[in-house]
């Protein structure tokens, strides 16, 4: 029938436009393995579908290459999903699984010629593969996007087992299916691969784009010198807690006569400096808070907690820290001061509130002789600060 002839040569050229989608997405973002495995998956399959669908073209055993193909594609197509979250699906076990089918294959086309053997083999070694894959796709489930993959890969596997069954309530194995390629079996069987490869290709396509917005994202909301959020990242944060017990003081880090450092000893030995005392506070606030380099070479400090007394006391920390850090050798005469302010996040107040109190505290540290901590007085008509903590 010619629309057998027309369908049968859409899927290879459909399958054939995923595997450019793919090439391309693999070569604009180098760290894209998803999409090279999605390359290799839909290329693949382009092949064992012309090799099965047009075997009048090949060698009368030909033909039969089309299904470990067919097996590599499931692998590799459940692989390119899984690697996203570093996983994969168990090599040994699938190289079992495919010798084993191969070797079975082989036998039923050389040996024995055997449909009756062929076509159960393909589906069985084909359900076995996503069987191994399937609880993989539901230990990752991080998104809207992985629970809807894992449910089509499910679907997928259904349909797998469903078409064996249909197999065999058919009667298509023996001499029917070897004489009449175009069966209802060989119907179905393609058209529900072509759903499912459809359905794969647009999520696959989906994820690699998602986790490419996600990649940028994260980069542009991490200061690239120091490792620690940048302004954007500090916004990015303050969305993520709302609902959650948000942040209740602050501290505002600034590094004393920088400019200095940087005149003195270069740029160079200014950047080590910046990178040093940021992971000093880093060390300094794990699970107290969050690090924002906010500016130069200011910093934020986000505090989960309101006791006067911690914050003091993290701040002094702090302040003594940065004192006391130093460079790698031949540098490690240098070191550099901080001064602080900080300011409690009062009742109803707005974080960026606090923060220009603890600013204008930081100011007081600077003038008061820095390398010092103090704190903002409670109410932003109070004209001075309280006490410096330190000196
Ligand atoms: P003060 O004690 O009053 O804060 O004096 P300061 O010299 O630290 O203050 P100022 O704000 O005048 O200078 C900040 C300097 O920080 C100026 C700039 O060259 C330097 N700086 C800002 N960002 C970077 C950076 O990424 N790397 C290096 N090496 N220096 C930076
Ligand atoms: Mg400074
Ligand atoms: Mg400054």
């Amino acid at each position: 029938m010619i629309t057998d002839k027309i369908f049968f040569w859409m899927l290879p050229v459909m399958y054939g436009v995923f595997t450019a989608v793919f090439v391309t997405l693999a070569r604009s973002d180098s760290g894209a393995s998803s999409a090279k495995k999605g390359a290799a998956a839909f290329g693949m399959g382009m092949l064992a579908i012309i090799l099965d669908t047009q075997r009048h073209l090949f060698p009368d055993w030909f033909f039969t290459m089309a299904v470990p193909l067919h097996w590599l594609v499931l692998w590799y197509m459940a692989d390119a999903f899984l690697v996203r979250h570093g996983d994969r699906v168990p090599v040994k076990p699938v190289v079992a699984l495919f010798s084993v089918g191969l070797a079975i294959n082989l036998a039923a086309t050389f040996i024995i010629d055997s449909v009756a053997i062929r076509v159960p083999n393909t589906s069985i070694i084909a359900i076995a593969i996503l069987a191994l894959a399937l609880p993989r796709f539901f230990a990752h489930r991080e998104k809207q996007l992985d629970n809807i993959t894992g449910f089509v890969v499910a679907m997928c596997w259904l349909s797998y087992v469903a078409r064996f069954a249909f197999y065999f309530m058919l009667d298509q194995s023996g001499e029917y299916a070897r004489t009449s390629q175009w069966s209802q079996y060989m119907m179905i069987f393609y058209f529900t691969s072509a759903i499912f490869a459809l359905s794969l290709a647009f999520l696959l396509v989906m994820a690699i784009t998602s986790d490419m917005v996600a990649r940028h994202f994260a980069a542009a909301t991490v200061d690239p010198l120091t490792g620690v959020a940048n302004r954007r990242g500090f916004e990015r944060m303050l969305d993520r807690v709302q609902g959650e017990l948000p942040f209740q003081s602050v501290l505002m880090v600034d590094l004393d006569h920088f400019k200095r450092v940087n005149d003195t000893h270069g740029h160079g030995i200014g950047d080590g400096i910046l990178v040093a005392v940021s992971q000093t506070l880093i060390t300094c606030c794990k699970g107290l808070g969050e690090v924002v380099r906010f500016g130069g070479e200011e910093f934020v400090i986000l505090l989960r907690t309101c006791e006067g007394a911690a914050v003091q006391q993290l701040a002094e920390l702090l302040r003594s820290a940065v004192a006391a850090t130093r460079l790698d050798a031949p540098h490690d005469g240098l070191h550099c001061t901080a001064s602080i302010g900080a300011a409690i996040v009062e009742r109803h107040e707005d974080i960026n509130d606090a923060i220009r109190r603890a600013d204008r505290a930081l100011y007081r540290a600077k003038e008061n002789g820095r390398n010092r901590v103090v704190f903002a007085p409670e109410h932003e008509s109070a004209s001075n600060p309280v006490a410096a903590i330190s000196a």
